[in-house]
């Protein structure tokens, strides 16, 4: 790489996916200056402790600070809301008037919880701010929760409160719990693990209405049962932080698009030099995964685009323009009670899935998932070394040499992203 010296990137968004991507903007030696940006000044936390470990209280706040951030040699951490970008100008406009020319840009605002509709404001969970509210309503005292949604984070909310002494009922819309990202095997599994630690699981219908009363809540369900809690939660999933692109040159929807080095798009599909988008909020193509794109909700993703994002920019920055692929396959974790279920690759976009390996009901197995019998995914309960041995196979797989490379902007299963969460 020539010398960075004198370039300015600016990287909107400080998660884990901006701060990765600082970090190894760094760590592969550019030398120009750096301004991070976020509209939280505590973005520098971790997210999967949230539901889990900092609510129960083997987290404290220290703990859970990302890897990095403290001593992150960005020259400037700004708090500050991205608010417009003139692409090919390369400026980034921030709430308040202020404009900030940049000669690289990284996109990495991620996503906000999605709320319930109605009168009664039911808190979500996503923020520091959010799980210490959280933390405060849990503690000292147990009552009655209702979970509403039962994806991932829903699920850990539920096993935290049990965990605390709450009573809990868990509301899953489908069939049982995170079976739209894992299917329904996982998702028995799952619910029969909730029912062994006393979560009342209600599956198969979603919550209508969320009404208070003097004395806390009633959340009526679909079918018009009425539950009376002291404490409900909406964990229904999360919408990308794209609004701020809306009348700029990028292809946003359901995500920011991308090439496959990460590289934005314009709006006529032409990869943007430059700027790029990691994490949580960028949808891109995925050489090893037969879908258009794919927009990943997982920390290990938002840790290997960080590595992609920041190789594509140095090329850009540095005119070199080597070919960069993102193709790490995805993996992600879920810590439920003293179970951890552990998946690779895509399980969501499976047509069919099979027990390959133990057994459910004795707690240990694994679960392939096939699309047009190709492995898309894996999934599994102490099988940590089979994982391991599928997520090789996807890596290496030569099935999907020529994947289609079109971006659409929704519809098929290209447009689910990984974490859908249910009502
Ligand atoms: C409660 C919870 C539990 C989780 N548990 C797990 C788990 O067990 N396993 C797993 O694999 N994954 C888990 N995840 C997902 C994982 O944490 C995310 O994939 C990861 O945090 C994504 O990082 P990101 O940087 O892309 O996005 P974010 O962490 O959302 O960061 C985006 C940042 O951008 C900022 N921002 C947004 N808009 C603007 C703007 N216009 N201007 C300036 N700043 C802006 C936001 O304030 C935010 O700080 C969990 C997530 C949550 C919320």
């Amino acid at each position: 790489m020539r010398s960075s010296t004198g370039q300015h990137v600016v990287v909107a968004g400080g998660g884990l996916a901006g701060i990765r991507t600082v970090a190894a903007l760094r760590d592969a030696g550019f030398d120009g200056r750096v301004t991070m940006l976020d509209r939280d000044p505590e973005c520098d936390h971790d997210r999967p402790p949230l539901s889990k470990g900092f609510l129960t209280g083997t987290h404290s706040e220290a703990d859970i600070r990302l890897p990095r951030a403290a001593e992150l040699d960005a020259d400037e951490r700004v708090t500050a809301e991205a608010a417009g970008l003139s692409a090919r100008e390369r400026v980034l406009h921030l709430r308040g008037g202020v404009s900030l020319g940049f000669d690289g840009l990284v996109i990495a605002t991620g996503l906000r919880a999605r709320t319930l509709p109605g009168s009664v404001r039911v808190p979500t969970i996503r923020s520091i701010h959010d799980a210490r509210r959280l933390r405060a309503a849990l503690t000292g005292r147990a009552g009655r929760l209702v979970v509403i949604g039962a994806g991932f984070i829903g699920t850990e909310l539920a096993a935290s409160a049990r965990e605390l002494g709450w009573q809990v009922t868990l509301i899953a819309r489908e069939s049982n719990p995170l079976t739209r990202a894992l299917g329904q095997t996982m998702g028995r599994f799952v619910a029969d693990l909730h029912w062994r630690h006393g979560v009342d699981v209600r599956a198969g219908q979603g919550a209508h209405e969320v009404t208070d009363t003097p004395d806390g809540y009633r959340v009526r369900l679909a079918g018009g049962e009425v539950i009376e809690a002291d404490l409900v939660v909406a964990a229904i999933g999360a919408i990308p932080n794209t609004e701020w692109l809306d009348d700029t040159e990028i292809l946003t929807g359901d995500g920011v698009h991308t090439d496959a080095g990460l590289r934005v798009l314009d709006r006529a599909r032409v990869p943007v030099s430059g700027i790029v988008a990691a994490g949580d909020v960028a949808r891109s193509p995925h050489p090893l995964f037969p879908v258009e794109s794919v927009r990943v909700e997982h920390w290990s993703n938002a840790n290997e685009h960080a590595k992609t994002a920041a190789a594509t920019l140095l090329a850009d920055l540095s005119n070199t323009a080597p070919v960069v692929r993102h193709a790490a396959v995805p993996s992600f974790w879920s810590d439920q009670y003293d179970q951890k279920i552990l998946a690779v690759g895509l399980p969501h976009l499976a047509d069919y899935a099979t027990v390959v390996e133990g057994d459910p009901s004795e707690g240990r197995f694994l679960i392939a998932y096939t699309r047009n019998q190709q492995t898309v995914g894996a999934a599994g309960v102490g099988t940590t070394r089979s994982l391991a041995r599928y997520r090789r196979a996807i890596a290496t797989a030569t099935q999907r040499e020529n994947p289609p490379q079109a971006i659409t902007d929704g519809g098929g299963p290209s447009a689910v992203s990984t974490t859908q969460e249910e009502t």
